[in-house]
């Protein structure tokens, strides 16, 4: 563990005592929550529960209780300025991320105004049966619907369209797509954050298995462990999750038209430690991992020869 690490797991104990729980490999650690335990219920110590998680490599924190009705939860600079003394303010200032205005917007990212679950919504309800109509027409299941928690809304910015939220590997909304089911001029309207931030459907990785890449969000509920790119391209983040985590293959899946990119992708990541783990698909011209409905094995090219 790097020493700034062991400064940061340092100060958080002189912060909020001795630790509940440490995953090193993770870089989570948990205490009692001090909003929790001192506020909430006017205890002189430690509730016990050990709520409130850190991690301490992406600098975040969050109580599993009071987290959302408390606001206890964001980037660890916020906790320490709630509870720390005037020198762990100063040493925790050196060393925390220049990006962590990244981290705390990240956090903010919130499902669309009317957002609804169809599982939750009137079955009746014309816009419910033209949005499902829609899905169902590209192969969309009620069981993928319901796995992926897919909705709709007919309210606000985000209005008519269909909505696929993605979640962190922490559970937490990380971003959505939302996709019109009537004509529009922009078929996708996506969340103002920048999408190299964050990694689509990252709390359904499994980095220890075979990974698929795919260019879209409706690409991904065909494929078992895939990722949708949201675009042709690896962001310098993925790539580096990829680059360090991956234990199994790792398949180039994008689009029929975009076998240039496709390509290129595949030279991209075939080295170092990934040397001889990619794979690559060559879908027919007009057709996406989506149209074929996951069923790719006879797309396969060895570029390897
Ligand atoms: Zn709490």
């Amino acid at each position: 563990m790097s020493d700034e690490k062991e400064i940061v797991i340092d100060l958080l104990r002189e912060v909020l005592g001795h630790e509940k729980a440490h995953y090193d490999l993770k870089c989570q650690i948990t205490f009692d929550c001090p909003v929790c335990s001192y506020e909430i219920k006017q205890l002189d110590h430690g509730d016990g529960k050990g709520n409130l998680e850190i991690n301490y490599c992406r600098h975040i924190y969050k109580c599993w209780s009071c987290g959302e009705t408390h606001n206890t939860q964001g980037p660890l600079g916020k906790l320490f300025d709630q509870f720390g003394n005037k020198q762990i303010k100063k040493t925790y200032e050196l060393l925390k991320p220049e990006d962590e205005k990244y981290v705390a917007k990240r956090l903010q990212v919130k499902l669309p105004l009317g957002y609804k679950k169809f599982s939750e919504s009137n079955p009746r309800y014309i816009p419910h049966i033209e949005a499902k109509r829609y899905l169902n027409q590209r192969g969309v299941t009620d069981e993928i619907i319901e796995r992926y928690r897919i909705g709709y809304t007919t309210e606000g910015d985000f209005a008519f369209r269909i909505i696929i939220p993605s979640y962190d590997n922490e559970g937490e909304l990380n971003y959505f797509i939302a996709r019109s089911w009537v004509p529009k001029k922009m078929k996708y309207k996506n969340p103002t954050i920048p999408k190299e931030t964050i990694i689509f459907n990252e709390f359904n990785i499994d980095f220890s298995k075979d990974i698929y890449l795919v260019e879209g969000a409706f690409d991904m509920l065909f494929l078992e462990n895939s990722i949708p790119l949201l675009g042709k391209k690896v962001s310098p983040l993925l790539f580096e999750r990829l680059y360090n985590e991956s234990q199994g293959e790792i398949h180039i899946c994008l689009d029929g038209d975009a076998w240039t990119d496709a390509q290129k992708l595949f030279h991209e990541l075939n080295g170092g430690r990934l040397y001889g783990k990619i794979k690559i698909i060559r879908p027919p011209k007009d057709q996406d991992v989506c149209d074929l409905k996951g069923d790719i094995s006879e797309y396969y090219v060895n570029l390897m020869k």
